[in-house]
């Protein structure tokens, strides 16, 4: 198992002591560290590194916690990937990657040589009407140098000389997308005579490039074509530059376009990156839902925006319920994040409030509309309320998200939605209701012995009692819940952290987020990595021979998992006290909540005297 190898071999070369320290001003505490929490504010330090099980955990609002991977992720905003990149690089361990195609440096490399020429053709005779355009704009030097904005001459052959002068293999260049090959087979410039944004990735490198026409010549804006290094749907542009800004003011802005973001950054507005253009995707969501609380969309709200709009709730809600899920939990609530859409009249875009001064901007996002305050006229205005059916139609489309609504907050949209249809509220909520839901809710009240196949719980075949230690448990869960798409409405209410290992953690939590995808369309966007664990998973042998079994199965190891999780949080609790101190009132709390969710964990589906 390589995968075990590799995640297990770095972990015991890196000290989560030492990286978090890194990051962290840490105290010691008993066995352990303490810290004020670095993920949200606090007076008294809620945050504990515990050098034993190598593990962190905010015991305060946060309430998550995980491994030196998770920390990094966490606090750096990276994908699995990346994480995994940078601590196998720190603890010297070789890992294989699914992008690392020899060519991935090369690229990176050009585009640092095309960006370099791009802007200093700004400062040459031709580039005048570039810097004309900034300066109109109000678009200072050191916000052109921090954007590394630049200018592609006309000639059309400019760049491919430059690249052919510094020895460039132009097929590369073709690739990069900078270069294109013309009907003859000659190559040349792909962008002339335009204003240049280079596009970072996460982690700064230059993936492709964005060009405004500085005349009437349409497209207005072009940019990169897919390539290797470069897709646009899992980049938003100025993260790199945004991202501390956004944990700082615990609020990010996603707007629509380059020169929003960079007028907002000229402005002191730093905590605003863009969509590129198109409809926010997951895989854009997932990199700031650890950022921050609070999300304000801005995009245009003309027809094509609204339905960008809608799409991008979409993507976010699934995201951002992975992080609110229990919420009604403080244990386990990461907080609820708030996403708000900010309605700008038609034809005004954000550039103008932000250029306008006088806290303009911020008084438009501050009035930014939490998200059902947005969808109830827009969903409604989508369907025709008047004919038969169609009330019900946008109650069924709004439905989970009033689900997922504290029931106090309901109330009052309960109202807003009556109003709307021009019904009562009564009769909304009757609605909402008998709206059909994916599957029936699995927690089932005590004394229901729906999932009770056998005396114990457990299936005559259970594999679960062999399955005690180490990860046995861990890898027979997933392969149930990998293995029985059925199950899906089980695992959907756990959390990642029940799992130990950090790949475990990562697959769930896409698998979870993926919605009903295929198999295939999961696995081939796995690094390998996370593919050999995958493949491991799917090849346990599935016991339990009926769905029912399965589910019964199911249902007693997550109980497990979360106690053996409840079990690790109690002790490093316990072991961040100093001896001989009486313990304090917080911690006396702490400890009740947790003995009461672990003395839960032996309810509904094993009998309280059970042991494990
Ligand atoms: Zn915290």
């Amino acid at each position: 198992m390589k995968s075990l190898a590799d995640t297990d071999e770095i972990k015991s070369r890196l000290d989560v002591v030492e990286i978090v320290s890194e990051r962290v001003q840490l105290q010691r505490a008993g066995r352990n560290y303490k810290a004020n929490c670095p993920f949200h504010n606090e007076k008294t330090p809620s945050f504990i590194v515990d050098p034993s099980r190598q593990s962190w955990r905010c015991f305060g609002q946060c309430a998550s916690g995980g491994d030196v991977f998770s920390f990094i992720m966490k606090i750096d905003g990276l994908e699995f990937g990346d994480a995994l990149r940078m601590l196998a690089q720190r603890a010297g361990v070789e890992v294989t990657f699914k992008e690392d195609t020899p060519d991935r440096d090369d690229f990176f490399a050009i585009n640092g040589v095309a960006l370099k020429f791009y802007m200093e053709a700004l400062l040459s005779d031709e580039g005048i009407s570039a810097r004309n355009y900034l300066d109109q704009r109000g678009l200072g030097d050191n916000i052109r140098q921090k954007f590394g904005i630049g200018y592609s001459p006309k000639g059309k052959s400019s760049l491919k000389a430059h690249l052919a002068f510094h020895d460039i293999d132009l097929d590369k260049a073709v690739e990069c997308g900078l270069l294109n090959r013309t009907g003859d087979g000659t190559t040349r410039d792909f962008f002339w005579g335009r204003l240049m944004f280079p596009i970072h990735n996460r982690t700064g490198q230059v993936a492709g490039f964005g060009a405004r026409s500085l005349d009437d010549s349409m497209p207005k804006y072009i940019n990169t074509s897919a390539t290797p290094i470069f897709d646009k749907s899992r980049i938003l542009y100025g993260f790199h530059i945004a991202r501390d800004a956004i944990r700082k003011a615990d609020e990010g802005v996603i707007v629509e376009g380059y020169m929003d973001v960079i007028a907002a950054h000229e402005h002191g507005y730093e905590n605003v990156v863009a969509s590129m253009g198109t409809a926010v995707t997951t895989e854009q969501v997932r990199q700031l839902r650890n950022l921050a609380a609070s999300y304000v969309l801005a995009l245009d709200q003309d027809e094509a925006g609204q339905e960008a709009t809608l799409r991008s709730l979409e993507s976010s809600w699934r995201i951002f319920n992975e992080s609110t899920r229990g919420k009604s939990d403080p244990l386990f609530s990461a907080g609820p994040i708030k996403l708000k859409v900010l309605s700008l009249p038609e034809g005004k875009d954000p550039d103008e409030f932000i250029r306008s001064g006088n806290g303009e901007w911020e008084k438009v996002v501050a009035s930014a509309a939490h998200v059902i305050d947005y969808l109830i006229p827009v969903v409604a205005g989508r369907f025709d309320v008047r004919s038969p059916g169609g009330k019900g139609m946008v109650v069924n489309a709004l439905a989970p998200l009033f689900r997922s609504m504290d029931p106090f907050d309901m109330e009052d949209y309960l109202n807003k939605l009556a109003n709307e249809l021009e019904s009562t509220p009564e009769v909304v909520r009757a609605a909402l209701q008998s709206a059909p839901r994916p599957k029936a809710n699995a927690r089932n009240p005590k004394g229901n012995d729906r999932f009770r196949a056998s005396a114990d719980g457990l299936s005559p075949d259970s594999k679960i009692n062999e399955a005690t230690n180490d990860t046995k448990l861990d890898e027979y869960a997933l392969s149930l819940i990998f293995g029985k798409p059925g199950l899906r409405f089980i695992a959907s209410k756990i959390s990642s952290e029940y799992f130990r290992r950090p790949e475990d953690r990562e697959l769930f939590t896409l698998w979870e987020s993926g919605g009903a995808v295929l198999e295939d369309e999961f696995t081939n966007a796995l690094d390998p990595l996370l593919k050999d664990r995958y493949d491991f998973i799917s090849s346990l042998e599935l016991v339990p021979a009926t769905d029912r079994e399965a589910e019964t199965d199911l249902e007693v190891c997550l109980k497990r998992l979360e106690r053996r999780l409840l079990h690790e949080h109690r002790d490093s609790l316990i072991s961040a006290q100093e001896s001989g101190h009486p313990p304090s009132s917080e911690l006396q709390d702490s400890l009740t909540k947790l003995d009461r969710k672990i003395r839960e964990t032996y309810e509904t589906v094993e009998t309280p005297t059970r042991t494990t």
